[in-house]
């Protein structure tokens, strides 16, 4: 059996979310910036360590905060599946402060409304735009120590742009989520088996 693992990858516009999903799952990449207006779910397929694993990927457009409620979330389209996600790719650009400060926000939000042990969930944290690395406004060591010594998160560096790091992401996050699910007995994301394996990826 093959059971799905839905991931929602947020962040301030323009970081490059877009580009990291669709690197990842056509290895295409655009320098034209096509704004995301609506919420768009990908479905990979994935083999990690022999494992199948079936991504439900959601491009959640821009919104202002974490849906702090099921009503809210389903009041507002752009935010569907946002509250349930079995795992969060929190991405920001690493020239951009103010991205940082978003997904900051945004992580404080995920813990604070999510219930009881679903506030533990799989968060990494990915900063993208590595190839312009000159324009960085804080050393990669002092972001990651404090994503992942405070806030508990894992901590990536990416350039969608040249697929650097992209795959590596991906394998990052689904090790986490499923160490997490193994350790919490998690039967949602119960992952096995071996299906249709001519549209993976092997990471
Ligand atoms: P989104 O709004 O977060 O989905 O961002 P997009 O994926 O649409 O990308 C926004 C802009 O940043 C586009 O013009 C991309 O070409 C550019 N971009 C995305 N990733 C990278 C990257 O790794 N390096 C550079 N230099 N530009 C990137
Ligand atoms: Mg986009």
């Amino acid at each position: 059996m093959v059971e799905t693992l839905s991931i929602a990858v947020i962040g301030a516009p323009g970081v490059g979310k877009t580009s990291i999903i669709r690197q990842f799952i056509y290895n295409d990449f655009s320098e034209v910036y096509t704004p995301t207006r609506t919420r768009y779910v990908y479905r990979p397929s994935v083999i990690l360590n022999g494992n199948m694993y079936e991504l439900k990927v959601l491009d959640v457009p821009p919104i202002s905060s974490f849906p702090a409620s099921t009503s809210q979330e389903w009041l507002d389209l752009r935010c569907r599946g946002v509250r349930n996600a079995n795992a969060y790719i929190l991405v920001y650009d690493i020239c951009c402060v103010e991205s940082f400060e978003y997904v900051k926000m945004i992580r404080q939000q995920i813990v604070e409304n999510r219930e009881g042990s679903s506030s533990e969930v799989p968060i990494l944290v990915v900063g993208n735009k590595r190839d312009l690395q000159r324009q960085r406004f804080m050393p990669r060591r002092a972001v990651s120590v404090l994503v992942k010594k405070t806030w508990k998160c894992g901590y990536v560096e990416c350039s969608a742009k040249f697929n650097w790091h992209v795959v590596l992401l991906f394998k990052e996050l689904l090790g986490i989520a499923v160490a997490r699910a193994m350790r919490q007995n998690h039967t949602s994301i119960r992952l096995q088996g071996a299906l249709q394996r001519n549209r993976c990826t092997v990471m």
